[in-house]
This record gives structure tokens, C-alpha cells and sequence, in this order.
């Protein structure tokens, strides 16, 4: 799982370099490399939660598609303050210092944003609609929401902060493998077959689990709702599903903070005045720099249009595509040795 996510963040650095070097269009052409990662890392995610036996609960309340994720969290909303036009500049400090100084301040906005969010949340569109809501639809939504906030922002700013999303996610998708043991498919579809339940006593043993409950007490002594739900999860059975579903929730949430953050970046570009468009990035652009003229991810004409890989130019790219670009370097870096 997490090798997705190091592709993701890899070309997320790209974006980084090209946008500390101005190169506008080699920023987008990255974004959207970075984004089409991100749609591999889910659905690589989404097969490994249906094997989980909590699958269901993991999908009832976010859904079951990233779109759904992503609006579950926006409903066409800012998350953090609830409303349709973001208003969050007003309360900027006590957004930052909500978990210090602002505390008190911060749980009374989010109380009201909690409640808009959900009324805003039931005027969605069903499912099957949701779904069908097109990739420059999306961007234009959050163009509503963030709108100013893109304006009036620097694009190093926004930079900056889609690169802390990109690491967020990294960091939850890291825990979840520690959680689960790291694997790829077929481990994982052996230790399901093995544990069904996902106890994970082989994985560890019940001193560890002792262990890490002392430890995670201890260093929380003084939080008693925190101490008091450590001591119900510690003596529920079920205790690493309900483990690893949380997790699984972080994770949805900060990829859905990763898209947020890939439309400021990109609607940000658009609003400098260059004229480009995410869908153009799959289309594969004439604006493109020049080593990266002629990469479409699409292929076949008008709604028969089909993703494919960009590089071999298959539907669906098998390992010697890698292959072929890590043999690339290794020789690129032999004749520079010469
Ligand atoms: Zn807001
Ligand atoms: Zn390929």
C-alpha cells in the first residue's frame, strides 16, 4: 500500500520543485501525475478493506468510491467551518492554535461546523449521482468554496500546504501497515484466511498488547477520557479491527485533504492566468514542457475515452513498464560514470 503512496509523493516533491522554479506548466503536468497515484493508492485500499471482516462498517459512513470520500468530507462545504463560501480567514489564529491557546474557542466553531456540515451532507446527491459528477466539476466546486482563499494565497503557501497533506497521509497509511503487519495482496489474503477476525496474535502476542496499553496509559496519564477509552478498547475483543477501521478513516480523510489541497494548487495556476485545466494533464496538453510532449493518460475517442498508462501506453501497465524506466536510469547512470 504504502509504495503507492511513496509514487504519490515523489511526483508531490516534483510539484514542489517546479513551482519554486516557476515552471507553471511542469507543476500541473506533476499534479496530475501525483493525483493519478493517488487513484491507483485507492483502489488498491478499497480491495484490501473488503477483506477486512469489519468491511462493512469501515465503508457505511464515508462510502464507498474516493468521490464520496472526498464530499463526505467537503459536501461542497469547507470542513473546517462549514459554510459553502469558506469563512475560516476570520478565525485564522484560532484554527492554527486549536489544539493550545484557542482550544475553548476552536470546539464552539466546530460544534457549529459539525452541524452544517451534516445538513450539507443530506443535500448531496444520491450516491449514483455523486459518482457520476465529472473530475472538472469537482474542481470548479472547490473553486466555489476556496475560492478566495486560493486568491489571496501565495502558491508557495498552498504548495506548502498540499505537501503536508501528502505527508499526513503518508504517515496514516504507514500506521495501518504497522498496525496490519506490512504486506501486499497476497500476504494479506493469507493472514485473512489464517485470522479471520484480525486478531493479529501472531503478529502480537498478548505481552505486547500489554505492553503498548501500559505505555500509551502512561503517556496520556492525567487525560481521563482518553485513559478511560484506552481501558474499553484494551478489554474489547475486537480491539485491532476497531483499530485498524479508524485508521482506515484517517486515511480517507487525509486523501480527501490531499485532493482539497490539489485544487487550490491547480485552480491557483489557472488563476495566474495560465489557462489550464487538470482534464487537459490526462488529455495530455500541447502546453506540456517539452520532454513531456506526446504523455496522455487517455485513450480511443469521445466517451469511449479510456485511461491507460502514459509510459507503455497499455489499459493496464504490468511490472516490466517500471522495469523499463528503472533500466533506463541504471544506464543513464553508467554512462555518466564513464
Ligand atoms: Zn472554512
Ligand atoms: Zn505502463
Amino acid at each position: 500500500m504504502s509504495n503507492f503512496w511513496l509514487q504519490v509523493s515523489n511526483d508531490a516533491s516534483k510539484v514542489a520543485e517546479a513551482i519554486r522554479r516557476q515552471n507553471y506548466e511542469l507543476a500541473m503536468y506533476n499534479i496530475g501525475n501525483a493525483f493519478c497515484w493517488m487513484c491507483c493508492f485507492v483502489e488498491r485500499l478499497k480491495e484490501d478493506i473488503k477483506k477486512f471482516p469489519n468491511e462493512t462498517y469501515i465503508f457505511e459512513e464515508r462510502g464507498k468510491t474516493f468521490q464520496e470520500w472526498i464530499l463526505y468530507r467537503y459536501p461542497f462545504c469547507c470542513h473546517h467551518c462549514g459554510y459553502p463560501l469558506c469563512n475560516c480567514v476570520l478565525y485564522s489564529e484560532t484554527m492554527e492554535e486549536r489544539k493550545d491557546d484557542h482550544k475553548d474557542d476552536f470546539e464552539k466553531l466546530k460544534g457549529g461546523a459539525d452541524k452544517r456540515l451534516t445538513e450539507a451532507r443530506k443535500s448531496l446527491p444520491q450516491d449514483s449521482v455523486l459518482e457520476k459528477i465529472p473530475l472538472n466539476k469537482l474542481f470548479e466546486g472547490f473553486n466555489k468554496v476556496y475560492g478566495n482563499k486560493v486568491f489571496s494565497t501565495h502558491i508557495e503557501d498552498l504548495t506548502f500546504h498540499y505537501l503536508e497533506e501528502v505527508g499526513e497521509a503518508g504517515h496514516a497509511i504507514t500506521v495501518l501497515e504497522t498496525l496490519i503487519g506490512h504486506n501486499n495482496t497476497d500476504e494479506l489474503d493469507k493472514k485473512i484466511k489464517d485470522d479471520p477476525e484480525l486478531k493479529l496474535e501472531k503478529h502480537f502476542n498478548k505481552d505486547q498488547w500489554k505492553k503498548a496499553f501500559d505505555q500509551a496509559n502512561s503517556s496520556k496519564k492525567g487525560n481521563e477520557d482518553v485513559c478511560s477509552a484506552l481501558g474499553k478498547l484494551e478489554k474489547n475483543e475486537k480491539r485491532n479491527q476497531i483499530a485498524a477501521a479508524s485508521i482506515c478513516h484517517m486515511i480517507m480523510d487525509e486523501i480527501a485533504d490531499v485532493f482539497s489541497w490539489t485544487t487550490a494548487v491547480v485552480n491557483k495556476i489557472e488563476k495566474l492566468g495560465k489557462q489550464h485545466s487538470i482534464i487537459e494533464v490526462f488529455e495530455g496538453a500541447d502546453w506540456f514542457p517539452k520532454e513531456k510532449k506526446g504523455k496522455s493518460y487517455l485513450h480511443g475517442m469521445g466517451d469511449a475515452k479510456k485511461f491507460r498508462c502514459p509510459y507503455c501506453g497499455e489499459p493496464s501497465c504490468k511490472t516490466w513498464c517500471p522495469l523499463s524506466n528503472i533500466l533506463t536510469k541504471v544506464s543513464e547512470s553508467q554512462v555518466k560514470g564513464n
